[in-house]
């Protein structure tokens, strides 16, 4: 997608989000707000492990359109399910209750009262341009743009500091999804031409200046369109397993463990799987760290090797890659892409292919020939330029 064909598509979500919310409830919303899906440039498993990753925020936004309404009770629609759901007070006093889709606007409710804040009763329309379960996180635009629009309605006095936790929370007590910070933190904290550095054990950010245009370069999002299978167990036998590895090391989280005491560190470790698990882990934080020395130098171009090599750990030594992904990384970088990557936990979900801006066609349909050739779904892809994190619209 071009810059205007996403200022496009931009304007488009949040007119559909109006035009629900006038055709549902029969008279224009009080205010828009929007959240944006992520992508994670590299820092894959690091979260969890208490170390660093360095997502930025897509164009492709989730858009909420709310009105307070005075009473108790929520009343949401979305188009993407087309179904009108409602809740009340007793539905958000436990976590769990509301199922669906609508526990993730029932968990933020959830998790802002929790806290201790007045949520205001409200009807909602959400509309969305993040395609849903494709590894951009559409999960974490839903709460977020309900969290800043019901944030905002309220009037609450809620730090942005504090906006990713409580979006966390919803996802992972109230829906039962055991996912890290990374992803509210993109949606609700990204800035436009920035990646975010996001410190996952201090919870700190820095943003981090991550220009493609001036460098004539392009992020190519790739859909893999893998059927993720499995991926709840696998994930949680990766978490299992980094977490024996930092006990066997004695260290509170592998993040504990330096780039230069990995040797070391592998040669304390009996068991070649978790030696594996640890190796990605300590090597992907420290290319994180490398990826960002690059950027903040203006050195665009040459983080290319840092996603490959981060793409070959996740596949030989984190093994949570599949064919389908494998196929589009050696496809992209067979076609000239400085570095590629799959990205998301794994199991299927996007790639992204660090690409010069004139030839993200030709990436794009060397991809789609090389699926062809293999007999897989055909991929869909996007260019992704940093977009920034949840606000009211005008
Ligand atoms: P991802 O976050 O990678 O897109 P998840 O499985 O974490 O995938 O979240 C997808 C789920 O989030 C959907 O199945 C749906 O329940 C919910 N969801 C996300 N966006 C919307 C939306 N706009 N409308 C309704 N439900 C949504
Ligand atoms: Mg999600």
């Amino acid at each position: 997608m071009s810059g205007e064909d996403q200022h496009r598509a931009a304007a488009d979500v949040a007119a559909r989000a109006t035009d629900g919310f006038t055709s549902q409830y029969g008279d224009p919303p009080a205010g828009r707000w929007a959240a944006p899906g992520r992508v994670n440039l590299i820092g894959e498993h690091t979260d969890y492990n208490d170390g660093y990753v360095l997502p930025f925020a897509l164009p492709q936004q989730t858009v909420v359109a709310a009105t307070a309404t005075g009473g108790p009770g929520w009343t949401v629609w979305s188009e993407q399910s087309g179904e009108r759901i409602e809740f009340g007070p007793d539905d958000v006093t436990e976590p769990g209750t509301v199922k669906g889709w609508g526990a993730y606007v029932a968990g933020t409710v959830w998790a802002l009262r929790d806290a201790g804040f007045d949520v205001p009763g409200a009807r909602l329309a959400i509309a969305s341009e993040v395609p849903l379960g494709a590894g951009l996180s559409s999960s974490a635009a839903l709460e977020s743009a309900v969290l800043t629009a019901l944030a905002d309605l309220g009037g609450l006095d809620l730090p942005v500091d504090d906006r990713p936790g409580l979006a966390q929370r919803a996802e992972n007590a109230y829906v039962g999804i055991p996912s890290g910070i990374m992803d509210q933190s993109a949606s609700i904290r990204c800035r436009a031409g920035h990646a975010l550095f996001l410190d996952c054990r201090s919870l700190a950010v820095e943003q981090i200046p991550f220009d493609l245009d001036s460098a004539g370069l392009a992020v190519l999002v790739v859909d893999s369109q893998a059927p993720h299978q499995h991926v709840s167990g696998e994930y949680r036998a990766r978490r299992a397993a980094c977490e024996a590895g930092a006990r066997a090391l004695g260290v509170p989280a592998l993040r504990d463990v330096a780039g230069d005491e990995l040797d070391a560190a592998l040669a304390r470790l009996d068991d070649p799987m978790i030696r594996r698990r640890v190796r990605h882990v300590v090597t992907e934080d420290q290319r994180v760290l490398d990826t960002v020395d690059l950027l903040r130098a203006g050195r665009v171009r040459e983080i290319g090797p840092l996603l490959t090599a981060s793409h070959v750990s996740m596949r030989d030594d984190f093994e949570i890659t599949v064919p389908e992904v494998d196929v589009a990384v050696e496809a992209a970088l067979s076609a000239g892409a400085y570095g590629a990557r799959m990205t998301g936990g794994g199991f299927g979900g996007c790639v992204l292919a660090l690409v010069d801006a004139d030839q993200a066609d030709n990436v794009a349909t060397e991809v789609t020939r090389a699926y062809a050739e293999r007999g897989f779904t055909a991929p869909r892809s996007w260019l992704a330029l940093p977009a920034s994190g949840a606000h009211r619209l005008p």
